[in-house]
Formats: C-alpha cells, structure tokens, sequence
C-alpha cells in the first residue's frame, strides 16, 4: 500500500458583483471619505446599510450620513494575520458602532497589543490613500481621543459613482484524497484507469471512493476498466474560464468507460463540439509526462446503444 497522497489546492475566483443604488454610494462615499448609513422603517441607522429593512423587508433608500469616528462595541485580537488582510502586523478585528449610526461596522484596529484594546474604546477611521470605492478604502481603524468628527452635508449624491466591484474570493486547502483514490490517481500516472467493486451489489465504481454508497460497505477489489467508454451525457460550455487554455465552446461529458457502473466526466476533444452526442464512443489522450488524460476522443466506433448505458445516466 503506497502512501496516501495529499496535495495544495487552492480554489481562486474573481466575482463581479454589481452594487444597487445603497451599496454603490457607500462605496462611492468611502471612496470620497464620506460614511454613509441607511433610515430603517424604525428610524435606526444602519451602517453598513442595507437595501431592504432587517425587521419589515421595505425598501431602504433614505441615506445618512454618520461620522468617521465611533466606539468599539466588541473586538477580537488576531495574533496571525493571513494574505490579503487589512494588516500585515496582528491587529484586533474590531465591530465600531460610528457616532451616528445605531449598528455597528466589522473592520480591523491597528494597536500595538490586545492589552491596548476594550470595549467601549473610542476610535477613527484611517483613511486608505488610494482610494476605489471599496471596503478598503478604510484602511482599518485607529485609536482616537477625542469628540466625534465633524460631518461634511453629504446628501449621498456624488460625481462617477461606483458601479460593481470585484471580490477576489481565495481558498486554500490541503487536499487528501483517501486511499482509494490515492490508487485510483497513481494508476492513472501508468495510463490505466482502476476502480473499485462493492463486494455486495457488485458496482464498479470510478472513480472510487472507497466504500458503496448504497451498501455502505467499504471498496477493496481492484478492477481495471476502459480505457474506452460512451458518452452518457454532456453539456456545451460556452464561458471561459480565468487561466484555462482551452477555447470555447468545448463540451464536457460524463462518460461511463467500459466496464464501470458510474460516470467519470472529462472534456472531449477531436470533435466538433456541436457533434458530441449521447451514446458517442470516446478513448483517452494522454500528452507527455501527463498523471491523467488531456480529453477523449471519438474512436470511431457505432454509437452505443441507448439500453446500454440508460443506467447509467
Ligand atoms: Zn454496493
């Protein structure tokens, strides 16, 4: 038994969010150093506001504007802080309720140590100096000594305003797939695809898991199959997707190889795209030095028929 493998994985978007009138001039409002909150039905201000109130779902769109100074009302001290943070040195994240406003902003507090922060600490923005309209135009917050700042009359109504931002969203893992797919991804790296059999119900699963969902029963026998299998079903992609070097539209598939009781999916290839059917026959391409196969392609065998893989949809 080889050692089980395990792996970074590291899953990385941009999301483009468009903002809606509230959320586009808080942002804007930061951007030009202005903190805007919204009324609530109950006269409470918001802030960060919302576009429907929390209590009766009406619409919210009565903007008011709240000071750049408040009161920390809770706070944590994180002694680590991680890639893309507000901080780089250990900050507390702090909740600051701003003069003004009767709900309280999530943000991070430069101190020097947990021992310099409390509840009920009097703070101030930070201003960022380059500023978007974004959550980071706060730079964070820092201690303040002092009466709350003065307000500048903003009505919300501002020059260029801010449109959708993008949220880079990242997370990272150590991935582990398991024993059974320890053997099932070693395999492929010699070019053989290996499932395995459920002792009770007999199903060959690829790629396995290592036990039969449905008989609960662990998966031991190790059964080779394909490399050649049918198209079961498929769809037609037509987004490209960020660093993938793959034009589109491409078809990606679910495919039963021969000899499997479940469907693998991958992407085919040496086909136009708008001739990938169900019941097509494909094989893998593997490039050089590949641990897994590039795509399928069509073998140029007849269609198999539809009784043999309607189980398997
Ligand atoms: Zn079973």
């Amino acid at each position: 038994m080889s050692e089980v493998l395990k792996a970074p994985l590291v899953v990385e978007f941009p999301f483009t969010r468009s903002l809606g009138p509230v959320q586009s001039a808080f942002l804007t409002g930061l951007r030009e150093r202005v903190v805007l909150g919204v009324r609530a039905s109950d006269g409470r201000i918001l802030v960060p506001p919302v576009e429907y109130d929390p209590t009766t779902a009406d619409e919210l769109r009565d903007l008011v504007e709240v000071a750049p100074t408040g009161t920390v009302t809770t706070w944590a001290w994180n002694h680590a802080p991680r890639r893309g943070q507000p901080l780089t040195t250990p900050f507390a994240w702090v909740l600051v309720r701003l003069d003004g406003s009767d709900t309280a902003l999530l943000h991070a507090l430069d101190a020097p140590g947990p021992d310099a922060v409390h509840t009920g600490l009097r703070v101030r923005i930070r201003w960022a100096g380059e500023r978007t309209g974004a959550i980071t135009d706060i730079a964070c917050f820092e201690p303040h000594d002092g009466e709350p700042a003065r307000l500048t009359g903003s009505t919300g109504e501002f020059a260029d305003p801010v449109g959708g931002i993008v949220a880079a969203a990242r997370l990272d893992y150590t991935y582990s797939p398991g024993r059974a797919q320890t053997a099932y991804i070693n395999s492929l790296a010699d070019r053989r695809t290996v499932g395995e059999r459920c002792p009770s119900c007999r199903k060959v699963y690829v790629p396995p898991r290592g036990a039969c969902p449905t008989c609960g029963l662990p998966t031991t026998e190790q059964v080779e199959v394909g490399p050649r299998g049918t198209v079961t079903t498929f769809c037609i992609v037509n987004i490209k997707a960020k660093n993938l070097d793959i034009e589109v539209p491409y078809v990606y598939a679910h495919i039963a190889l021969d000899g499997a009781d479940l469907a693998l999916h991958a992407r085919i290839g040496g086909i136009p795209y708008d001739q990938v059917r169900m019941g097509l026959r494909v094989e893998p391409v593997w490039t050089d030095g590949a641990r897994y196969p590039d795509h399928y392609r069509p073998t140029g065998e007849p269609d198999a028929d539809y009784d043999a893989y309607k189980e398997l949809l």
